[in-house]
C-alpha cells in the first residue's frame, strides 16, 4: 500500500519534462540559466585537484559552519554557535524534510498557509501527523484570525514561508508581531520558517526569524545556498535551530545523508570569502523589472512582486480555461512553460493565474516575453 497515496509527482518535474519535450522556453521550475560566477567555478576547478573528496563531520565543514555563523551575524545580528545551532544540508529540501522528521510525532497537526510550496505536505504525511491547510489574504498577508482557528491541541507546528514561493511576498513586522503573539499564546508550538529567497528582496527589506529574540528559541530556519548563489543543482543549504531541537534534528541528519557533499561545502566556504549576498537584491530586480516592463503590453495582469525570483500573472482576460490546462496549453501552443498556481493549494483553487521565473538572462526573457505578448 502506498504511504502516500494522494501524493503525485512534482508540478516542477512535469513542467520542466514538457518544457523539454516541446522545446519551450523553461519559466517554469526556479533555476537559474546564466552562468555561475567566474571566481567560484575556478575555485571549484582548482579543488578539485585537493584533498577534499572525503566525509565530512555530520554538521558540516568546520570553517563553512563559522562563515554561516558570520553570515547571519552579519545579516540579522543574530549570534549562533556554529557546533551546536547550525547543520548544513543537501538544500533547503532536506533540511525541511529532516527537521519534521526529527520534530513532528504521529497525530500532531502542522499548519501550513496556502498557496504552500510542495515540500511541505509530504515529509509531515510521512510522520502519520496531518497538515491543517489555512489560505492566505487574497493580498497574500498571512490572516492571523484563521490561522489562530486552525489551532488545536493536536498543532505541533507552523511552517513559514518569507519571501514567498509562489507569491513574492514578504512579511511586514505586524506579521512577526503576531506570530510572536501566537508563539507565546502556544507554548509546544514550533516554527519552521523557510527562508531560502531572503537575500532577493526589492523595495522592502526582508524581516528574518533571526532577527526575532522572541522566535529564535522555537524556532528552525532554512536557507539555500542554490538560491543565493545561482547553483540550485548543487543542493546545499543550512538550518539554524536550538540546540534542544538541533540535537533531535542531528540524530535524523545522520542516518539520512550523514554528511553533505565536501567538494561543494568547501568551494561554497572559499567563496563567502570573496562575494556578498547585498547584491543579489539589486540583480533580481533588475531581471524583475526588464521582465515587467517586456510583458507591459501583453494581456497578462502582473501581480506585484515584492522578492524572490518568479512572477505571478493573471490569465483571467486571455482564457477562462483552469490553470493547469492553460499551462499545457502555453507550453504546447506558444512556447514558454509556466507554473499553475492552483498546485499550491490543499483545495486546488483556481484564481487564473501563473508564476513565471525571471532568474534568466536578458536573451531568453526578451524570447519568452515576445512568445507571451503574441498570446
Ligand atoms: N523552499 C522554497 C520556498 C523553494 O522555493 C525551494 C526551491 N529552491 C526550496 C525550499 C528548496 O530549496 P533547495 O533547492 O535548496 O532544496
Ligand atoms: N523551488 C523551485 C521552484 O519553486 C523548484 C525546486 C524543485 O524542483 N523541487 O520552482
Amino acid at each position: 500500500m502506498s504511504k502516500l497515496p494522494n501524493i503525485g509527482t512534482s508540478i516542477f518535474t512535469l513542467m520542466s519534462k514538457m518544457a523539454v519535450e516541446h522545446n519551450a522556453i523553461n519559466l517554469s521550475q526556479g533555476f537559474p540559466n546564466f552562468p555561475i560566477d567566474e571566481k567560484l567555478a575556478d575555485i571549484v576547478a582548482q579543488l578539485a585537484k585537493e584533498n577534499v573528496h572525503q566525509y565530512l563531520p555530520i554538521s558540516g565543514y568546520p570553517p563553512l559552519l563559522l562563515k554561516i555563523a558570520k553570515l547571519v551575524e552579519k545579516s540579522y545580528h543574530r549570534t549562533i554557535q556554529p557546533q551546536t545551532e547550525l547543520l548544513v544540508t543537501a538544500g533547503a529540501t532536506q533540511a525541511i524534510f529532516t527537521t519534521i522528521q526529527a520534530l513532528v510525532n504521529s497525530n500532531d497537526e502542522v499548519i501550513l498557509l496556502d498557496p504552500s510550496y510542495d515540500s511541505y505536505e509530504a515529509p509531515v504525511l510521512l510522520c502519520n501527523a496531518q497538515t491543517v491547510r489555512v489560505d492566505l489574504n487574497d493580498d497574500y498577508t498571512p490572516n492571523w484570525e484563521r490561522i489562530e482557528k486552525a489551532f488545536s491541541s493536536k498543532t505541533k507546528m507552523i511552517i513559514i514561508n518569507n519571501p514567498h514561493n509562489p507569491t513574492g511576498k514578504i512579511w511586514k513586522d505586524s506579521d512577526f508581531l503576531a506570530l510572536e503573539k501566537l508563539v507565546e499564546k502556544y507554548p509546544d508550538l514550533m516554527v519552521l520558517s523557510d527562508e531560502v529567497y531572503e537575500h532577493i528582496t526589492f523595495e522592502q527589506k526582508h524581516i528574518s526569524v533571526h532577527s526575532r529574540p522572541k522566535l529564535c528559541n522555537r524556532s528552525v530556519v532554512v536557507s539555500s545556498f542554490g538560491k543565493s548563489f545561482h547553483v540550485t543543482g548543487w543542493k546545499v543549504g543550512y538550518l539554524v535551530a536550538p540546540e534542544h531541537l538541533m540535537t533531535e534534528i542531528k540524530k535524523v541528519h545522520q542516518f539520512l545523508v550523514f554528511c553533505v557533499n565536501s567538494l561543494s561545502q568547501v568551494a561554497i566556504s572559499e567563496y563567502l570569502d570573496l562575494v556578498s549576498v547585498e547584491e543579489l537584491g539589486t540583480f533580481y530586480q533588475e531581471k524583475r523589472d526588464y521582465f515587467r516592463k517586456l510583458l507591459q503590453n501583453s494581456r497578462f495582469k502582473l501581480m506585484p512582486c515584492e522578492g524572490t525570483y518568479f512572477q505571478l500573472a493573471s490569465y483571467a482576460s486571455i482564457s477562462d480555461e483552469n490553470d493547469v490546462d492553460f499551462c499545457k496549453r502555453l507550453i504546447t501552443e506558444h512556447g514558454v512553460a509556466a507554473i499553475p498556481l492552483s498546485v499550491f493549494y490543499a483545495d486546488g483553487k483556481d484564481l487564473k493565474l501563473v508564476r513565471f521565473c525571471f532568474a534568466k538572462d536578458n536573451a531568453t526573457l526578451e524570447e519568452a516575453a515576445r512568445r507571451l505578448c503574441a498570446v
